[in-house]
């Protein structure tokens, strides 16, 4: 007999995990390791949310609660994304689930169907071409450019459309390489969705983490909240990731059918976790500000300090908290580049290639780490590089 079944052959994972966990390894044989390869903020929940969280409990959220989460939550988020997006919602349009991740999941599982096209950005979150695999699509990978501040080419998307495409995927800003689309190129995608009947997937996770300009959500444009799916969810922006606190923003009719999954799944999302979430969301907003402050000071000493080193540049990212150099010059494959640091360095990064082929002859570094270790880090790298 075979134990395990034929279709778990076909799912993905992310590398991010398996380093971590050789990086612990390291450090439980007593070696220094300095994390930069985790996708986490290295901050508290902040002190207002775990408040709302504990009397929570106490108040008796401890029950099931309706598949797509609470009303009260729902209504919550649903005023959120409105006042944020500048589109009107409501809480119908609201599923919340443990974590962003299972909307992914389940948007590809009720909108795909086997043999469809689903294009999504490479390099890019892995879990996006594992769940398309998964689910009997067609991955369809669009390369993003690094001469385009690691964005696409408008030409490059059309040219992956056939009349099979299902569904676009869009992730900004963008893990791993902190880049961010613009109005203008968004306009153009909503059109090309609009005029080639295609639904969007926007994982706007982290859309509250940016520097330079502010967030712009393709559903503002004409027709779109009838044909996107918006990931969204409390991890990265209240550093809520233990939480599991996540939600889609979808259209009417698409609700039923992903809260049907979360039946069959999940039953529901924790219910004092949704409170806590409604304290996030109408509490102050102070811990997130000095959180992305602090966040975007890290990234001028990370891109500054890299591209100090000979032989890696560095484009300076707008958004979330990861930079991706290009390491070409080094003369050595990403992976073993990832290897040697963490070996011989003590630094963990990832590898390119962990987000798809075309990260080849990059690193992703987070800077969700202490300026502190970033500046140690900084000067591991440049030390082991001059041996390289
Ligand atoms: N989407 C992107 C682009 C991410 O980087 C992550 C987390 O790393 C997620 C979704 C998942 O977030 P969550 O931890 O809320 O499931």
């Amino acid at each position: 007999m075979d134990r395990i079944a034929q279709r778990m052959f076909g799912l993905g994972t992310e590398t991010a995990f398996e380093v971590l966990a050789r990086a612990k390894g390291l450090e439980a044989r007593g070696r220094d390791i300095i994390h930069l390869e985790i996708g986490e903020p290295d901050f508290d929940t902040p002190a207002n949310v775990v408040d709302a969280g504990v009397k929570a409990l106490r108040e008796g959220w401890t029950h099931y609660g309706p598949s797509a989460g609470q009303m009260i939550a729902r209504e919550a988020i649903a005023e959120n994304f409105s006042a944020e997006r500048g589109v009107q919602v409501g809480p119908e349009n609201v599923v919340i689930t443990p974590g962003a991740k299972p909307i992914l999941f389940y948007s590809v599982l009720a909108l795909v169907n086997p043999g469809d096209e689903v294009i999504y950005p490479d390099p890019g979150f892995p879990i996006y071409e594992s769940v398309i695999s998964f689910f009997g699509a067609k991955p369809v990978p669009l390369p993003l450019r690094e001469d385009r501040q690691f964005t696409f080419d408008l030409a490059d998307l059309e040219a992956r459309v056939t009349d099979r495409t299902r569904m676009v995927i869009v992730n900004s800003p963008h893990n791993p390489c902190g880049s961010m689309l613009s109005r203008g190129m968004l306009e153009q995608i909503a059109e090309l969705a609009e005029r080639r009947d295609f639904w969007v997937l926007a994982d706007e996770i982290y859309s509250r983490i940016t520097y330079e300009e502010p967030h712009e959500s393709i559903t503002q444009f004409p027709g779109m909240l009838d044909r996107t799916i918006v990931v969204d969810g409390f991890s990265k922006t209240y550093a809520m990731t233990g939480w599991r606190l996540g939600y889609g923003i979808v259209p009417r009719d698409v609700e039923p059918h992903i809260s049907r999954l979360m039946t069959n799944s999940n039953s529901c999302t924790a219910s004092f976790t949704q409170v806590a979430g409604i304290e996030a969301l109408r509490g102050p907003q102070d811990d997130v500000d000095a959180m992305v402050a602090e966040f975007r000071r890290r990234r001028d000493r990370m891109v500054e300090g890299l591209n100090a080193i000979e032989g890696i540049s560095c484009v300076k990212p707008k958004g979330a908290f990861y930079v991706f150099p290009n390491v070409k010059e080094l003369g050595l494959r990403s992976v073993e580049l990832q290897d040697r640091l963490l070996e011989e360095a003590g630094v963990a990064s990832l590898a390119g290639t962990s987000f798809g082929p075309e990260g080849e002859g990059y690193l992703r570094f987070s800077y969700a780490n202490s300026l502190e270790n970033i500046e140690k880090a900084l000067g591991l790298i440049g030390n082991l590089l001059q041996k390289v």
